[in-house]
């Protein structure tokens, strides 16, 4: 990516996001969860960038910081650039606040050259997307989206603190929610930058991917029964061993990942009773996490690993019963913008590598509203959630590039 006739300062973002990294309560990494002295300290700072980029700003009910650059016809379709201005407990600097970096960036761009286009443009800095505080998904994007409710005010922290008094407490006026509901006829699109947070673009050596969509999600529980007796004194071949049979069955699930590539499956979480050195498992609670973008491909796999399951199962003598506990489907994101944003990137001097997202993102709930595109910048070594989560700054600079260059096609219809 080496053109260069756009002014983007890529050296800007990278000190603003050094900048916004300071907003954190103290410890290891970014700690911002929403609605507390350290994300107002960052949304003040989001709202001067904003101002100097020429655009108006304000709050909504649920406290999405939003800036709106005008454009030539102040009732088209707007166009939104965004994502999220909270963190995890001890995460980086990037996840989330670099897309709305750069969306600023590139509306300073324009600003500085005094380039007004057809569609208006909002940079959207949304209040929750990580869920830590209320155990939530979605929070700011919802809002807009018009799938907020009363009964997400009444959500709590683990203080008791209730989402509607957290948002008083910050400044907002969470009766006003419903006002942040947009109509789909309003919209044009919405586009998000993001760092990967995986290691795909490090391994293809290039800064910046499309992503195609974002993977459906489907979760079980699943318990095998065996049979539990003293480790020493009953023989292998009578045994009914829980956790043997269910880590050939965690091997199987390994197996059809490979097979079905793309598709990812993750047992995360087992549990293994009785749990003594001296006693053989009778009992084994697990999790399973299946994530692909293709619904057909995913249930394929689903039913392998429940009929080879049961096999293992009935060869042990044990038994293993799974249970669906969330089913959430794929996000496509739009093929127009897709392309668009593939040909910036071939124009810019890259390779358009399309990516799929398995990790859940703000454009998951704004595809409800309206289409979506979304753009992956390179992390090192696919690190996120972390304190070490780091991008550089000319990835940074490729990647706001990119989003110029597809905002330029797109709003400028
Ligand atoms: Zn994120």
């Amino acid at each position: 990516m080496e053109k260069t006739q756009f002014k983007i300062n890529g050296k800007r973002i990278y000190e603003r996001a050094d900048e916004l990294g300071l907003c954190s309560s103290p410890g290891l990494g970014v700690t911002r969860l929403p609605f507390t002295p350290e994300s107002l300290r960052c949304e003040a700072l989001i709202e001067q960038w904003m101002k100097q980029a020429g655009m108006k700003v304000w709050k909504d009910g649920v406290n999405n910081i939003i800036g709106r650059y005008e454009g030539k016809d102040p009732n088209a379709p707007v166009l939104l650039i965004g994502s999220h201005l909270d963190t995890v407990i001890e995460g980086g600097k990037y996840d989330g606040m670099l897309g709305v970096l750069t969306g600023i960036e590139v509306v300073q761009t324009l600003f500085d050259q005094g380039l007004t286009l057809n569609h208006p443009i909002e940079v959207v800095g949304f209040c929750d997307e990580e869920g830590v505080r209320f155990h939530s998904t979605f929070l700011g994007s919802r809002a807009l989206v018009g799938t907020f409710t009363d009964e997400d005010l009444q959500r709590t922290d683990d203080a008791g603190i209730t989402l509607e008094a957290a948002l008083i407490n910050a400044g907002a006026d969470p009766s006003s929610y419903p006002l942040a509901k947009r109509n789909r006829e309003d919209v044009l699109g919405y586009l998000e930058l993001h760092i990967e947070q995986g290691p795909v673009l490090e391994k293809e050596n290039e800064p910046v991917g499309v992503v195609s969509g974002i993977a459906g999600v489907t979760r079980f529980s699943f318990e095998v029964s065996g049979k539990a007796g003293h480790a020493g004194t009953v023989p292998g071949r009578l045994r009914q061993d829980a956790l043997a049979g269910a880590s050939e069955i965690i091997l199987f699930i390994e197996s059809v990942m490979k097979k079905y590539d793309p598709l990812v499956a993750t047992v995360g979480k087992l549990t293994v009773l009785p749990g003594a050195s001296n006693v053989i498992p009778g009992f084994v609670k697990g999790t399973l996490d299946i994530r692909d973008i293709d619904e057909s491909r995913k249930e394929s796999a689903i039913n392998e690993i429940m009929k080879e399951s049961r096999e293992i199962a009935s060869g042990r003598g044990i038994q293993v019963k799974f249970e669906e506990v969330m089913k959430a489907p794929p996000t496509y994101c739009s093929e127009e913008f897709t392309s668009i944003t593939e040909q910036s990137i071939k124009e810019l001097g890259g390779r358009p590598i399309k990516l799929i997202s398995g990790a859940g993102h703000d454009a998951m709930a704004m595809a409800e509203l309206t289409d979506v595109a979304m753009l992956f910048v390179r992390c090192k070594e696919g690190l996120s959630h972390h304190p070490d989560e780091a991008c550089t700054e000319e990835d940074i600079t490729a990647g706001a590039k990119v989003l110029l260059s597809v905002v330029l096609k797109i709003a400028n219809k």
